[in-house]
């Protein structure tokens, strides 16, 4: 099969170097923003790229207020202090995610417990996280605690993986039962709908990443989306050193965070912007061609879920065995055309090894079988 593949893959790009997995695209008025950066002189924590790129995630998302960080992981923590998440708390995510999610909240002083996957959606399951609830939290006056501990179980941490949205209402659900605070990781899909809505607007505070390899980049950066304006707009000013306006006073009302993303940054981002809808398209057309080439092959092509839209981030198949899953990574890679396994999961890293968790399954089955193939988009 790895032969076909690689022709297949090879023709969609229509070239015969290196692809990688995710490059960017810069099509639109970006180097025009950019340059206007340096004509200005406005390329740091000034300028009014911000507030428009701001402004236009906000459009596109339908966030009450959008609030640029110079990276996803600043955006996660800020999201996740928003959310009330302190040292010493423990917050529920999945062990399928990348690194970042279980950093942010790490830095925190706080802890992550993992519950498992489902195979579906490939994010936090919502009976999994019902389950191990049932079976190890109690509620309290103050909240959701660890029965064993007695630490506070703060948030669930859900992550929209390769843009393919999570069971939200389900989840919600549990943690309003619960009393816990639901945070988005919508790093991953920007352009991802779940049952009409925007992902990351479904929760009080969530994150998206503009890294390099993600749908649309700022370079670095990130962005908190916030359902209330007027969280959004404390979210603003805790991640803007809590400064008070004022002409010229220096005032500060509380401990802030320097997370801002520079003018430079937001231009680069409010380029890409014109393009998202495009780039949106072209990711959906190739993850079509995927599905239909994978149709009568032994892997399955993983589709978008039944009550959402992906933004098809990454496209990835499940092998039928980990031997073709290791065949087809190294004559893939072999070849000159970029493929990975999913993240190392996160119970299996030094630094989380100790870390609370439930049976998972689920996402250790994934583990085993999961490829991510070229997803740059393109025209098929
Ligand atoms: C990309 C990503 C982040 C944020 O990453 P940054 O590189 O800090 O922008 C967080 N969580 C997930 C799941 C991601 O894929």
């Amino acid at each position: 099969m790895h032969t076909q593949l690689i022709r297949f893959i090879r023709d969609t790009y229509k070239t015969d170097d290196f692809i990688p997995l995710h490059a960017p695209t810069f099509a639109g008025n970006e180097r025009k923003y950019v340059l206007d950066t340096l004509d200005s002189t406005f390329v740091s924590s000034v300028g009014a790229y911000v507030e428009r790129f701001e402004q236009q995630i906000a459009d596109f998302t339908g966030a009450g207020r959008a609030v640029a960080t110079m990276n996803g992981t600043a955006a996660l923590h800020i999201a996740l202090y928003m959310a009330g998440v302190k040292a010493g708390d423990l917050v529920i995510t999945q062990p399928l995610t990348f690194v970042a999610t279980c950093n942010a909240l790490h830095h925190m002083g706080a802890e992550p417990v993992f519950v498992d996957v489902s195979r579906q959606s490939l994010g936090l399951c919502p009976v999994a996280l019902a389950d191990w609830l049932a079976a190890n939290a109690q509620r309290t006056e103050s909240g959701c605690v660890h029965k064993a501990s007695g630490r506070p179980l703060r948030a669930v941490v859900p992550m929209h993986t390769f843009g393919h949205p999570v069971e939200l209402d389900e989840l919600q659900a549990v943690c309003r039962e619960w009393n816990i605070a639901l945070v988005e990781d919508a790093a991953e899909s920007l352009g991802s709908f779940y049952k009409g809505k925007h992902t990351g607007t479904i929760s009080d505070f969530a994150a998206l990443s503009f890294n390099g390899n993600k749908i649309i980049t700022t370079g670095g950066g990130g962005m908190v989306l916030c359902r209330d304006a007027q969280q959004g707009a404390r979210a603003k000013h805790i991640t803007t050193t809590a400064k008070v306006p004022h002409p010229f006073e220096f005032y500060h009302d509380e401990p802030g965070f320097n997370y801002r993303m520079p003018n430079l940054n937001a231009a680069l981002g409010c380029g890409q912007m014109e393009t998202l809808s495009r780039f949106l398209e072209q990711k959906r057309a190739l993850a079509m061609h995927y599905a239909e080439f994978f149709q009568d092959q032994p892997c399955q092509f993983v589709t978008e879920p039944s009550y959402g839209r992906s933004n098809y981030w990454l496209n990835a198949i499940v092998c039928e065995d980990q031997t073709q899953r290791d065949t087809l990574l190294t004559e893939l890679n072999k070849a000159g055309v970029m493929t990975r396994p999913v993240w190392k999961l996160m119970h299996r890293l030094p630094m989380f090894a100790h870390a609370l968790r439930g049976e998972l399954g689920n996402a250790e089955w994934l583990e085993a079988h999961l490829i991510n193939l070229p997803s740059s988009p393109a025209e098929v």
